[in-house]
């Protein structure tokens, strides 16, 4: 039985890495993974040693989002210990399960498949030196979150929701859970992923087109900060597309409010 109050065993910290960060979601397609990559990037351009494991290994697309489909990590020994070496690009060190399964095999996996592989991606990872290692999670509650804390411990979780009533039903339950007896782990704050669109042409519109104010709403209920709001923006899904990440260029509208978001992350 967990103890959600024990003191947390030496293993559970990576050496060398200061600060875990889950980013969560309680829906599917909110932007979690697009939050989560360009989090990383902005993170590395602010100057940090940066990290980001996607652990959503039913639906891995970290590589995609960084151009990197195509590496295959070597292993590497460390004191005597085979440790697989993470994919560097932009200035943050990734993983994925994407990098050692065929497309379609890991979803078909049985849930100890999958939790054994984040074990061993976060635990024989050469991870090195980090400020931050930020976990892309599957989207809402599962033996994954589970596995993960029961890992590693995390310094907190962010949770990326759409103003949308749906989508901020399933962020309450993915904050309840953070919180509850099981995880116990601290809720950093709120990301409104898709608060609104701007079109070029009518450039001081915005159209709320998945509701207005919703995630200012639930942080005050469940007193959690607003960490930013991401508008909705045709080059945001294009660089995921393309694998890279509008935080790329922080002097861009959407740079800017990644850094933002960085910043207040941080
Ligand atoms: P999740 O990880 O929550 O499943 P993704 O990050 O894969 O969601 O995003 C779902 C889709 O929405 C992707 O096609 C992505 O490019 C797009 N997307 C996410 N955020 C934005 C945004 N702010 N503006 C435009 N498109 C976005």
């Amino acid at each position: 039985k967990i103890n959600p109050r024990a003191p947390i065993p030496e293993q559970k910290m990576l050496a060398g890495v200061k600060n875990v960060i889950a980013v969560a979601s309680g829906k599917g397609g909110v932007g979690k993974s697009t939050v989560a990559s360009n989090l990383a990037v902005a993170l590395a351009n602010l100057g940090y040693k940066v990290g980001l494991l996607d652990a959503d290994v039913f639906g891995p697309s970290i590589p995609k989002m960084f151009q990197t489909e195509d590496a295959r990590p070597v292993l590497r020994k460390v004191d005597g210990k085979d440790k697989i070496v993470p994919v560097e690009k932009y200035g943050v060190k990734n993983l994925s399960i994407g990098y050692f399964v065929e497309a379609n095999d890991a979803l078909v996996w049985r849930g100890a498949m999958a939790t054994g592989a984040i074990k061993q991606l976060i635990g024989d990872g050469d991870w090195g030196e980090l400020d931050y290692l930020l976990l892309d999670l599957p989207p809402g509650t599962s033996d994954i979150h589970l596995t993960v804390v029961q890992t590693i411990s995390l310094t907190g979780a962010v949770v990326v929701s759409t103003p949308q009533d749906v989508a901020l039903a399933d962020a309450r339950k993915g904050i309840s859970m953070f919180t509850g007896e099981k995880i116990n782990v601290p809720v950093l704050g709120l990301v409104e992923n898709m608060a609104w669109f701007t079109p070029a042409e009518l450039p001081d519109n915005k159209y709320y087109i998945f509701g207005e104010g919703g995630c200012k709403r639930l942080a005050e209920e469940l007193n959690v900060e607003l960490l930013g709001q991401i508008p909705i923006v045709q080059s945001i899904r294009e660089g995921g597309d393309k694998g890279e990440p509008s935080a790329l260029n922080p002097d861009s509208v959407t740079g800017r409010a990644f850094a933002e978001l960085g910043e207040a992350v941080v």
